[in-house]
């Protein structure tokens, strides 16, 4: 896991959802209120992203889940992404990782708070069909082969709260 600058300048990476962007597979968000409010009171800088609308899925969409394995064999060519419309759309999912990564590559930032169960932000855990299984999503996977931590919303509070009281 990488160092802890970004309690300083370093900018995290945040799932754009969970800062109110109405950016999900149903046109809403999953604002986390607790979360923000603590960043703004610490001066951490979180910079939201949607690897979905990078990778060119409109909004709303079909929600996608995961056939043959998660992220990781996704980017391996192993398994693939299918929306319930039954279209695979890997390639959106694969294109918007990539532009993610670049985004936190030019803003120098280590460190992702995403939403867990996401084909994309997925952290610990995703949807293969219909069954939530341990794996992670596309970006969360790519993140992490380049070498950043990526953490869901509790996590991450827990950890810099941690962090403040040592
Ligand atoms: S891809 Fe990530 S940021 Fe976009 S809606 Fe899904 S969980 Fe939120």
């Amino acid at each position: 896991m990488g160092s802890l600058n970004f309690m300083m300048v370093e900018p995290v990476i945040i799932s754009a959802c969970l800062v109110g962007v109405n950016c999900r597979y149903d046109g809403q968000s999953k604002v986390a209120e607790p979360l923000l409010g603590f960043c703004q009171r610490h001066n951490i800088i979180l910079l939201p992203i949607c690897p979905e609308q990078l990778g060119g899925l409109p909004t709303p969409r079909s929600p996608a889940c995961f056939r043959g394995g998660d992220g990781k064999s996704v980017i391996n060519g192993n398994a693939a992404l299918y929306n319930f419309d039954g279209r695979e759309v890997s390639p959106f999912f694969l294109a918007g990782a990539r532009r993610a990564l670049k985004i936190a590559r030019l803003n120098s930032s280590c460190h992702a708070v995403f939403q867990d169960r996401s084909p994309s932000c997925g952290v610990h855990e995703i949807y293969l069909g219909n069954e939530l299984i341990p794996g992670s999503g596309v970006t969360t996977t790519l993140f992490r082969m380049n070498g950043m931590a990526v953490w869901t919303v509790e996590e991450f509070s827990r950890h810099c709260q941690l962090l403040l009281h040592n």
